[in-house]
């Protein structure tokens, strides 16, 4: 997609921030944001702006190189975290950055999430790991961290006391992969009380992995895997 041709993104990023903030719980206040991938850059909404008082205009579309290039307003000042992520990661084409409680909860504590639920194993893809305390306000260098703490596999990574990166194909699968991934934190942490979640073995959510990424609603689906 080119930035020319965003209108109807623009509207699904805004509903999304709302739906976020109002339904969720993931953003409070101007807290959170969203980026997505376009041909020439990332779309990314704005810094400090109240959600419901936003305009597809209002978003910013930036360059790899991190120049604005479309877009009155500033972009969010996490625009570092989506800039480097996607580079690093160029599979995540849309991504959520949020403060959610449960996965602020594990950043706290500055623990992995390991894959424990099948959700999990098909829309995060593998253990989201912890990346190292970096103040929010070195932009470049949490950025960095973040990258150096996500891996190959899971499409999502905490920020030690700060929150959750969480990303998918397009912004839809990121939504979901949001939740999921808070869903993970919190069953995480309260099977705790009865001795702790079993993980699932690394070959089984593997599969499930590429079966969710490769076959989820085709008639392969409907077929079993072996083990
Ligand atoms: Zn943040």
């Amino acid at each position: 997609m080119t930035m020319f041709d965003t209108q109807s993104l623009r509207q699904e990023i805004i509903t999304a921030c709302l739906y976020l903030r109002d339904k969720l719980g993931y953003f409070i206040g101007t807290w959170g944001n969203i980026s997505v991938r376009l041909d020439e850059g990332l779309l990314l909404t704005p810094t400090r702006m109240e959600y419901d008082q936003l305009k597809p205009e209002d978003l910013v579309v930036i360059s790899l190189e991190g120049e604005i290039i479309k877009g009155e307003r500033l972009p969010t000042s996490e625009m570092e975290l989506h800039r480097q992520m996607m580079l690093k990661r160029p599979d995540l084409r849309a991504i959520i950055h949020s403060h959610s409680p449960y996965a602020s909860v594990a950043a706290a504590a500055h623990g992995s999430v390991p894959v424990i639920m099948d959700d999990m194993a098909e829309v995060i893809g593998g253990e989201v790991h912890c990346a190292k305390y970096v103040p929010a306000c070195r932009h470049q260098e949490l950025a960095q961290a973040a990258c150096d703490a996500i891996g190959p596999d899971a499409c999502a990574v905490l920020l030690a006391n700060h929150g959750v990166l969480t990303g998918g194909r397009d912004l839809k699968e990121a939504l979901v992969a949001a939740q999921f991934m808070e869903k993970a934190a919190m069953i995480f942490i309260q099977a705790q009380v009865l001795g702790g979640a079993h993980k699932i073995p690394e070959n089984h959510w593997r599969q499930e992995r590429h079966r969710y990424l490769y076959k989820y609603g085709t008639a392969e689906d409907m077929r079993d895997d072996p083990d």
